[in-house]
């Protein structure tokens, strides 16, 4: 049993090293809220919550106001982890960035009252995973330059500096251009680095079966979200007739679209932001479900800052997925960060070894 003692809602505003692009249009930068809770002994665990356009969350002024009120209510409770009392269920229902945040927390304290990191706590917590919690967790590199040439030196200092997967965005424009800039990739990364597209929903089912077969020569491991987030039929189409496998990231965002997205089997590959679905906890759950339906699980950040960052770094570590390439790669994303964000060397990004989440502001 936790008796929370102090309760404190850190505003965060952070400035992207370079301004974010997106399908909902660019960001200078990222709004989230960061929740401290302290225990009488005055250990102190951190949780985050990041809401993001499209995510299917509240806004970011809805989960402040909801942990506001969770900071009014806390001070004095005994909490026993994983069970809430109704006051606050009922505060966070639909609510799932805020229930990220606290949920967090509490775990974050709980690990580092029993004196091991949040992964190992998670592993203990969160059922069926693929195995033991991991002390390094590889990640993709996401390339960016627009023009082949640019990528294809991209792709040569990805390979060179350990990746053992890259990630570019297609879609964006003609199936051409986009087969110059595979190539061009393929080219740097040589044969036997993964080469993951992310299309964000570019294409109609037609289109995608198409830029799929043409794809298929550049030996890709899968392409995310081939056609809009809320078309689960084209997405099961897809995922029986094209040639390439095809993950579900925009249309997972949410419980909710991952719930329709499992019955209807309609991706080879999920990609799973924590952050998103409730916290780390929830996310396991629905890994392990995606999992038991022949699904590969990818979990990503959902530019939080270093607090959220580790939190999705605990959770795929706990997932313990030997030969999973996660989309966590966040260092050098924001000019500033609240704390030092976590680093990645040769590929992958080792995960705190101390108690709890590993960072104390
Ligand atoms: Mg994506």
């Amino acid at each position: 049993v936790v008796k929370v003692a102090a309760v404190r809602v850190i505003p965060v505003r952070l400035r992207f090293a370079q301004p974010l692009r997106t399908a909902q249009g660019e960001f200078a930068e990222r709004v989230s809220v960061v929740l401290e809770v302290r225990d009488a002994g005055g250990a102190a665990g951190y949780g985050e919550a990041a809401p993001w356009p499209g995510f299917g969350t509240e806004s970011v002024d809805e989960a402040e106001a909801s942990l506001r009120a969770v900071e009014r209510l806390l001070p004095g409770a005994s909490l026993q982890p994983g069970e809430w009392p109704a006051a606050l269920e009922n505060l966070l229902s639909g609510r799932s960035a805020a229930r990220t945040a606290l949920q967090g927390a509490l775990l974050d304290l709980d690990a580092r009252r029993a004196g091991r990191p949040l992964s190992a706590h998670l592993s203990v917590h969160a059922g069926s995973t693929c195995g033991a919690p991991l002390s390094r967790v590889p990640v993709n590199a996401l390339l960016t330059a627009r023009d082949p040439e640019a990528l294809f030196r991209e792709a040569v200092l990805a390979r060179e500096a350990g990746y053992r997967a890259v990630k570019i965005k297609l879609g964006g424009e003609a199936v051409a251009n986009d087969l110059a800039r595979l190539q061009a990739v393929r080219d740097g990364i040589g044969p036997s680095v993964r080469l993951r597209g992310d299309a964000n929903g570019a294409w109609s089912v037609r289109d995608a079966l198409a830029a799929l077969e043409a794809f298929a020569r550049f030996g890709l491991e899968y392409v995310e979200q081939p056609v809009a987030a809320h078309d689960i039929d084209g997405m099961a189409e897809l995922r029986r007739h094209a040639a390439v496998q095809v993950a579900a990231d925009e249309s997972v965002a949410s419980e909710h679209g991952m719930l329709r997205l499992l019955a209807a089997g309609a991706a080879d590959v999920v990609v799973l932001k924590p952050a998103a679905l409730g916290g780390a906890v929830r996310a396991l759950e629905l890994a392990s479900l995606a999992r038991q339906s022949g699904m590969r699980v990818v979990f990503t950040h959902a530019f939080e800052s270093a607090i959220g960052a580790r939190h999705a770094l605990h959770c795929a570590a706990a997932w313990g997925d030997a030969d999973g390439i996660h989309g966590l790669a966040t260092a050098g994303l924001f000019e500033a960060d609240v704390a030092e964000p976590p680093g990645c060397h040769s590929g992958s990004v080792a995960v705190p070894a101390g108690s709890g989440l590993g960072v104390t502001l």
